[in-house]
């Protein structure tokens, strides 16, 4: 009855049992931008009954003016997750191959499948950059690239991301869903190349992920066919208000509230660090911290109130992984008062652990 595609795959099951502080999504700690939730307040009923804009055209306008392209290099996704989905579609036919750079959002690996194209995952090196050789040597039809890389944390060279276009002739998909955390984005690039395709979100810095809004830049070209694939109607008439106000009126506390995660990172490395543990420097709003054994140790955090994203057999070749196998803890950064308390709670676990 079932395909063999979605046979193949698990059904995604995040443990959602209520818990006090949730650091296990990357999802911004300090809430929502308050024009946001003014419009969604003041969305008037009589505008639920009617379909939304098919293509979400007044979002594309405020997005063009918040990262500087034209809006017809723009599109707009139910969470960026439909978008790289839907370039998967676009871009690729069944069969093809994918070069994936690992460890990474392993959600794009899923897509690859469920799209019945042919995933090849190939090991980060050392330093967490992505051996260019290998993905030219697969002889991919797309590249899957990621920087902030989730759940590593770790920027990609610029020219890294300009070899990959240079030496394949695939379609790159670059995915910053953290770039706001980091100050680095390639979108630049996408006025020089017809192949780049650079996804987005506000599920993160701009706290909204409940609203499912995403987007993605790429020539006028691209897009267009990026937006066949995805289909109409998909981003909810309330959600595209409440973006459009975010990115037109917030932009400061957006920007505040990364700037506060960025020295929250710092502080927290420091800590772990203080604690032997070898944290990987970040450019996102996470921390990965090499943990052995990390699902008993999420379960035993969990039970006293903190969640985080437990990790095993991480690919790649890092050393900072390969001392405990590819095992490590995914920590999300938010306000200082629940950094101490998963400070706290680790040090609980660790002590009971030894
Ligand atoms: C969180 C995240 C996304 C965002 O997904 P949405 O569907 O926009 O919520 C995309 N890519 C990566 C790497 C992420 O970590």
């Amino acid at each position: 009855m079932t395909s063999t595609r979605t046979a193949a795959i698990d059904r995604y099951a995040p443990d959602e049992t209520p818990v006090a502080i949730d650091l296990a999504d990357n999802t911004n700690r300090w809430g929502s931008p308050p024009a946001a939730l003014r419009v969604l307040r003041d969305t008037a009923p009589g505008a639920i009954a009617r379909y939304p804009d098919a293509y979400s055209t007044s979002l594309k306008a405020a997005l063009a003016a918040y990262t500087g392209v034209e809006a017809s290099a723009i599109a707009i996704g139910c969470g960026s997750d439909d978008l790289l989905d839907a370039a998967l579609r676009a871009f690729a036919d069944p069969g093809d191959r994918i070069a994936i750079p690992v460890p990474t959002f392993s959600m794009m690996t899923t897509f690859a499948r469920l799209n019945a194209l042919e995933p090849a995952l190939i090991p980060l090196d050392a330093s967490f950059d992505v051996d260019v050789d290998a993905v030219v040597a697969a002889r991919p039809r797309l590249v899957y690239l990621c920087s902030p890389n989730n759940p590593t944390g770790t920027l990609l060279p610029r020219a890294t991301i300009e070899a990959v276009l240079e030496r394949t002739g695939a379609v790159v998909i670059l995915d910053e869903a953290y770039a706001e955390f980091s100050g680095v984005s390639a979108i630049d690039l996408v006025a020089r190349s017809p192949r780049l395709l650079v996804a987005r979100t506000l599920s993160k810095a701009f706290g909204m992920a409940g609203l499912r809004v995403g987007y993605a830049v790429g020539a006028p070209t691209l897009v267009r066919e990026l937006e066949k694939a995805r289909g109409p109607y998909k981003v909810s008439a309330a959600s595209e208000r409440a973006a459009v106000a975010a990115v037109t009126e917030d932009l400061g506390w957006m920007r505040a509230h990364a700037e506060l995660a960025v020295g929250n990172r710092e502080r927290l490395a420091v800590e772990m660090r203080r604690r032997d543990v070898d944290v990987i420097s970040s450019a996102a709003n996470f921390l990965l911290a090499p943990v052995a054994d990390a699902h008993t140790f999420a379960r035993r955090l969990r039970a006293i109130g903190v969640a985080v994203r437990a990790f095993s057999g991480l690919d790649g070749t890092a050393l900072a992984l390969a001392a405990t196998r590819g095992s490590a803890l995914r920590i999300t950064v938010g306000p200082w008062p629940e950094m101490e308390s998963l400070l706290a709670a680790f040090d609980r676990v660790r002590a009971a652990c030894e």
